[in-house]
């Protein structure tokens, strides 16, 4: 009599601790969201785990942006970009250095040169160096800008991967249409490395990283933003991978009735025209940020473009300079909630 009692309470006891557990499983877990300022913008870390508190996620999140701000930032004296930027000859740089900017420069070759990281004198030049000052900006006169063309380009940047060693040959390294993406797949990585359950998104300036779905399979909604007003023209659902959008519309300043703004065209030095706004949707950060830059650069031949991000796994939505909006045929799976 004593053993049944025994046994069955046993049995009892592991129904019930199956149930919790199945019960805990399946309750949404507790988001915390954490803001800070880097890299010019606002970061937004939106996260939850039942391993670590979400809190101390944050934390490693937001310093490791910060880390790679202070790094790469070209116009920081002291930084990483600056050294290699201010140097003659070949310069021999850390590891991570080397492999982000032989990362962009790559980038350069496979986007046509759309995407080129070697227009750091020209972004000086406009003023587009500084995020603070608005009165930095500037129209630079044709010959000025001629000169900076000629200390550009991505041919001119030499490595040896053996010794770590870069040569740029006088061009200024700027990784700005790369860092964002490139912090994002590290904080993503950190915290998968914590914890591999782990679920939520992180937001640097509207670039965003997904961690994990909502919850169970629920994907996280994201809004594209009108580029010439308040509000979203477009709606996309996400449970994993990255979106990024370039936009005329965050870092520019008019002057006489010209728009003029932060990407810039390296084939002649002037504000990339064809596009309001360029939305990208990739499996990683650093794809989605090269290629939302490389696809606004390439706007004039937005039918190149939505043939062939795709085919290295980029869907593509453009706001074109007259307002049409253009999609890559599989851009469309991500409209929908499934
Ligand atoms: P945001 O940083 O506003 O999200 P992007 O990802 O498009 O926008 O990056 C723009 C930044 O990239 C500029 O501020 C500049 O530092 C750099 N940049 C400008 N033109 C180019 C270009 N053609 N290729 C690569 N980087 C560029
Ligand atoms: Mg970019």
């Amino acid at each position: 009599m004593k053993k049944v009692f025994i046994v069955s309470s046993v049995a009892l006891l592991t129904i019930i601790g199956v149930i919790l557990i199945v019960y805990l499983r399946r309750t949404p877990v507790i988001y915390k969201e954490k803001e800070a300022f880097v890299m010019g913008t606002r970061l937004r870390v939106f996260l939850a785990s039942r391993k670590f508190s979400p809190e101390s996620l944050d934390e490693n999140v937001i310093e490791e942006f910060r880390r790679i701000d202070a790094k790469f930032d070209p116009y920081r004296e002291g930084s990483a970009i600056y050294k290699l930027n201010h140097s003659n000859g070949w310069v021999k740089v850390d590891k991570e250095t080397f492999n982000l900017v032989e990362t962009a420069v790559r980038y350069c070759y496979t986007t046509g040169g759309a995407f080129d990281p070697t227009l750091g004198r020209l972004i000086y030049l406009w003023g587009f160096a500084k995020f603070d000052e608005r009165k930095s900006f500037k129209v630079p006169s044709e010959e000025e800008i001629r000169r900076a063309l000629e200390r550009s380009g991505c041919k001119k940047v030499e490595f040896n991967d053996k010794e770590f060693m870069i040569n740029t040959n006088g061009v200024w390294i700027d990784l700005g249409g790369i860092a964002k993406g490139y912090a994002l797949e590290r904080a993503y990585a950190l915290i998968k490395n914590l914890d591999p359950d782990a679920t939520g998104f992180i937001d640097i300036g509207g670039e965003i990283r997904i961690v994990g779905p909502k919850y169970g399979r629920a994907p996280w909604v994201i809004g594209v933003k009108n580029p010439r007003g308040p509000g979203a023209i477009d709606y996309i659902y996400l449970t994993k991978g990255a979106v990024a959008t370039s936009g005329d519309y965050e870092r520019y300043f008019i002057v006489n009735g010209v728009r003029y703004h932060h990407i810039l065209n390296p084939k002649d030095g002037y504000s990339a025209r064809g596009a309001e706004s360029v939305t990208v949707i990739a499996d990683d950060g650093v794809t989605a940020d090269v290629y939302s830059t490389a696809g606004f650069v390439m706007a004039r031949d937005w039918r190149y473009v939505l043939v062939h991000f795709p085919e290295i796994g980029v869907q593509v939505m453009m706001v074109l300079d007259n307002g049409k909006i253009v999609k890559s045929d599989g851009f469309e799976y991500y409209e929908k909630s499934r």
